[in-house]
Formats: structure tokens, C-alpha cells, sequence
């Protein structure tokens, strides 16, 4: 990906590197080429990786419409369910990772 280095204004393609710090703790970050500014992209760790593997599951488990299995007024309901399903657990981890990457980058 192309990034822009807010410490130099460098323009520069990385590739994040996980760094893994004990605990279960991952940082992704890269470093700028130019002036070796350290980028923090985001922390995660078991419970937050675990969450994101639910989310990934929930992606790939969307209900399918078959004709004649169920009304399509229920299929849409089911349809809509699975969604805010999505949304909300997509919300709840959200919180999580900023509350990790401000512990992770105050201490
Ligand atoms: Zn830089």
C-alpha cells in the first residue's frame, strides 16, 4: 500500500510487519524508508484476533435464499439479522482495538 510519512511527507509503498510482543500482543506498524519514522497501524491480541475470526465466519456463513424453503419476507428478516449481527460485533471490536492502541502507544 501507498502511504504518506506524516513525520517527512515521504510518499512510500510498505508492507506492515507484525511484530508479536509477548502476552498474545501483535503490533502491526512499518517504518518510514526516509527518515525511520515508526508507524503504528494496529494492535491486536487473542481475545480481539479471536473476534475478528467470528466476524471473518459470519462473512461466510450470509443465509442463501432457496426458493420454496422459506417466505422471502422471513429469508429478509434472517438476511437482516445475520447483518447487524456483523455490525454490531464489527462495533464492539472497533472499541476494543482503539482502547489497545492507545494503551499499546502511551506505554
Ligand atoms: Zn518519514
Amino acid at each position: 500500500m501507498d502511504v504518506q510519512c506524516d513525520n517527512c511527507n515521504q510518499l512510500y509503498n510498505v508492507n506492515p510487519i507484525d511484530k508479536k510482543h509477548g502476552n498474545g500482543i501483535v503490533e502491526t506498524y512499518f517504518t518510514c524508508p526516509l527518515c525511520n519514522h515508526h508507524h503504528l497501524v494496529y494492535v491486536t491480541n487473542q481475545s480481539i484476533r479471536r473476534q475478528q475470526y467470528q466476524i471473518r465466519k459470519l462473512y461466510e456463513s450470509i443465509p442463501v435464499y432457496e426458493l420454496g424453503t422459506d417466505y422471502k419476507k422471513d429469508y429478509l428478516k434472517k438476511f437482516e439479522a445475520h447483518f447487524k449481527k456483523i455490525k454490531d460485533k464489527k462495533k464492539k471490536l472497533e472499541v476494543q482495538m482503539n482502547k489497545l492502541k492507545e494503551q499499546f502507544a502511551s506505554s
